[in-house]
This record gives C-alpha cells, sequence and structure tokens, in this order.
C-alpha cells in the first residue's frame, strides 16, 4: 500500500472511531501497567473485572507488592495464565519500588527490564501514559497490518516498523487504538465485515468484496 492510500486507510478508520482509547480501566500509569501485563491473551473486559477490585486494594507498587503473589492470584484467577501473571506483577511491583522510587519508567529499556514486560507492553505504556509515538503489534494489529496490505511482516516487529514508516508521524499515537477497535469489531479474524468497513477503498485484502455470507463460507472451506 502507497503512503497516500496508508493515510486514507487511517484516516477512514479515524473518522470510524474519533475519540477511540485503551478500553482497559485503569486511574494510574501503574495500575495501566499491571492491566496490560494481565490483558497477554486475555479479554479487555476479564481483565478490567478482576482488576476493579484488585485496584482497590492495590492502587500502587506498595500495596501490590504487600499483597504478594498469593494475594494478587486470589484476584485474577479468572484469567489466562494467572499464575504467572501473579508472579510478574508481584516481582515487577517490587522492582518499581526498588529501582524506580514507586514510579513506572518511560524509557524502553526500563519497562523490558520489568517482569512479565515484553515490547508490546512497554510500547502500549510509552504510548498511553507518556505520549511517545509508538505502536503496539497486538493479534488484531498483526492482522490488518498484513490482510491489507497496510504494512505486511512475518513478524510483529516487522508489521511494528512498517506501520511506523506508513503512517503519518501525527497520526502515529491513536492510529493504535484505531486499529484495535477496527480488528475487534470490523475487520475480525475469521469474518471481516467489509461491508461495514469505511476503509474498504484502500484495503488491498483480495476479498474483500465478496458478500460475507460468501467470504464466510470460503473460509470456513480454506
Ligand atoms: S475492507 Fe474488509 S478486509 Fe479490508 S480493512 Fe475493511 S474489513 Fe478489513
Amino acid at each position: 500500500m502507497s503512503k497516500v492510500a496508508a493515510k486514507a486507510f487511517i484516516t477512514a478508520l479515524a473518522e470510524a472511531n474519533p475519540n477511540a482509547e485503551s478500553e482497559l480501566i485503569f486511574h494510574n500509569n501503574f495500575e495501566l501497567l499491571v492491566s496490560v501485563v494481565l490483558s497477554a491473551q486475555a479479554t479487555d473486559k476479564s481483565v478490567n473485572k478482576a482488576t476493579e477490585p484488585l485496584f482497590k486494594v492495590a492502587p500502587g507498587p506498595k500495596e501490590m507488592a504487600e499483597l504478594g503473589e498469593d494475594g494478587i492470584a486470589h484476584f485474577i484467577k479468572t484469567i489466562g495464565l494467572w499464575r504467572a501473571k501473579a508472579r510478574n506483577v508481584a516481582l515487577l511491583s517490587n522492582q518499581l519500588l526498588q529501582k524506580h522510587n514507586g514510579e513506572v519508567p518511560s524509557d524502553r529499556t526500563s519497562l523490558e527490564a520489568l517482569p512479565g514486560v515484553g515490547r508490546k507492553t512497554a510500547n502500549v505504556v510509552m504510548n498511553v501514559a507518556f505520549g511517545a509515538d509508538t505502536m503496539a503489534v497486538d493479534t488484531h494489529i498483526f492482522r490488518i497490518g498484513n490482510r491489507t496490505g497496510l504494512a505486511p511482516g512475518k513478524t510483529t516487529l516487522q508489521v511494528e516498523e512498517g506501520l511506523i514508516s506508513q503512517i503519518p508521524k501525527a497520526m502515529l499515537r491513536p492510529a493504535h487504538h484505531w486499529l484495535i477497535l477496527h480488528g475487534r469489531y470490523v475487520c475480525k479474524a475469521r469474518s471481516p465485515e467489509c461491508s461495514k468497513c469505511n476503509a474498504t477503498q484502500w484495503c488491498l485484502y483480495p476479498e474483500k468484496n465478496l458478500p460475507e455470507k460468501e467470504l464466510h463460507t470460503k473460509r470456513s472451506l480454506s
């Protein structure tokens, strides 16, 4: 996809969701970080359900460290991978207290040094908490980048780099949210709802114009 088409594609997504923002519920940078760590392979809805009571008890790293791994586990057992996530949240809370004065750091190196924090989580925190022009590539954005021709790549890093080079800098920060919402609700994994998509004109997906029923049948046969 050309850069001109990429800009038009992203502009169309922006028009569909002008006030797009994270669907995770948090009240400070620490809660954002914990929510993103918990959201790996889990829905935002399930994370919000677990964190509402958790953050009442532990809104900061001190309280979370005091709660400890077992205490955290008690709140997050409904979320996939809860054992490892409880351990990581306890460890990262301690690390924030010991190395960062209880604050969430803003730089990639420090963020990725925290237990349970990889490149994607660091990108989300840098983008949402600190206004950095990062692009966190989750399963939805990886699919859209490849399916539409916006930023094809075999790895999430290739797609991330492609999106950063394709999307105008001024649009990069909110583009993360526009793309995620588009992937969740329109350009879905199994059956993209192309008839509801206002970026169809610029999308390079070869099957985009098939009626949805036919598209669904074709995909289930493949
Ligand atoms: S036209 Fe279809 S495949 Fe292309 S971005 Fe829109 S929903 Fe996705």
